[in-house]
């Protein structure tokens, strides 16, 4: 990753920044938002919160009122990646797994996410749900514990679904040895990989509708199971950033009736060490055009600002974002 994140480029062009008088010299600020796999939701949500920051850039150059952001989203690993990244000042934000959220800033399981006692929130963003899909071929596999002896992919490490999947692992008392194959494949490779017969499952934590999801559910009659069995009623029931989830009849091909499982929420983060305006830059960025951006991914369409400040979160909010809020009147 590169290194000079946040630097701030004061253009130094001397008299050469004066144009008829007015300085047209602008000091400009980098920021880069860890994201996800290039066809899942946390990559347009990254993408999606620089094309409003851009926006409010431009308007700002003829508004007067210039905040001298540019941001970049780049693909990633994913959630625990992202965090990781963030603390060691690679990143400036990141989307993440409530639940890695959580635990990262606890410090609770460091074998999954690094400990971040600095990781601030700034807005949760869509549902996700985590769900595992199995091939047409495998109709055996119907619950998590079925997928024993099965050839199943437990995800990337650095994703968020890579912990989840660990979390169940260690619920139903697996290890990767009761898996006839536990392949680590991600998130961009894990559809084609089911079609081409090369796995029976996969788990994946993602927005809903996901275009890599329906590669497999549309394109080779893959299942999303139902996840509701008594452990994980007890699991959902005992931990505060789980909860059922339903993946509505009708979202893909094979989705012939309503799913439930459980989920979690995508989380947009940060570090405290993040300076505060370019954070309420960013939040305000988003907030102001709440509009576009719920028309940017139909997982976004039911976005609502002022559950966005709440739900999810459970690092505290960065002083950047809550000044926002604050001024809209919302805490
Ligand atoms: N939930 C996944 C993760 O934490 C990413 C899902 C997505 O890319 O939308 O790695």
């Amino acid at each position: 990753m590169r290194k000079m994140l946040l630097a701030t480029v004061a253009l130094a062009f001397g008299a050469a920044a004066y144009v008829g008088g007015a300085q047209t010299a602008e000091a400009k600020t980098f920021i880069a938002i860890g994201t996800g796999g290039p066809t899942g939701v946390y990559f347009v949500v990254g993408n999606a919160v620089c094309r409003m920051v851009h926006k409010e850039a431009a308007e700002g150059r003829s508004s007067g009122r210039q905040h001298g952001i540019r941001c970049s989203a780049p693909s990633t690993g994913g959630s625990t990646y992202n965090i990781g990244q963030i603390s060691q000042g690679e990143l400036e934000f990141g989307v993440a797994q409530s639940d890695w959220q959580y635990h990262a800033y606890e410090g609770d399981t460091p074998d999954k996410v690094a400990p971040f006692p600095k990781l601030r929130s700034v807005f949760s963003v869509h549902p996700e749900p985590y769900q595992i899909i199995a091939s047409k071929d495998a109709p055996e596999i119907d619950s998590f514990m079925s997928l024993k002896g099965k050839r199943f992919n437990i995800g990337n490490p650095g994703s968020g679904q890579r912990g989840t999947t660990e979390v169940l692992m260690n619920l139903f008392g697996m290890g990767t040895g009761d898996f006839a194959l536990a392949t680590e494949l991600t998130s961009t490779e894990q559809s084609n990989a089911l079609c081409d017969g090369k796995i029976d499952a996969y788990g994946y934590t993602v927005g809903v509708p996901n275009a890599g999801v329906a590669v497999a559910t549309d394109g080779c009659d893959a299942r999303i199971i139902n996840l509701d069995d008594e452990k994980i009623k007890s699991l959902v029931a005992d931990t505060p950033y789980y909860a059922f989830a339903t993946i509505p009849a009708g979202t893909y091909k094979t989705t012939t009736s309503d799913v439930t499982t459980f989920g979690v929420m995508a989380t947009f983060v940060t570090s405290a060490d993040v300076n505060e305006d370019v954070v309420y830059e960013v939040t305000r960025a988003v907030m102001e055009n709440i509009d576009d951006f719920r028309s940017l991914h139909p997982a976004f369409a039911n976005l609502d600002p002022q559950k966005m400040m709440k739900d999810g979160l459970s690092a505290p909010l960065h002083p950047g974002a809550a000044r926002y809020y604050k001024e809209k009147g919302w805490m």
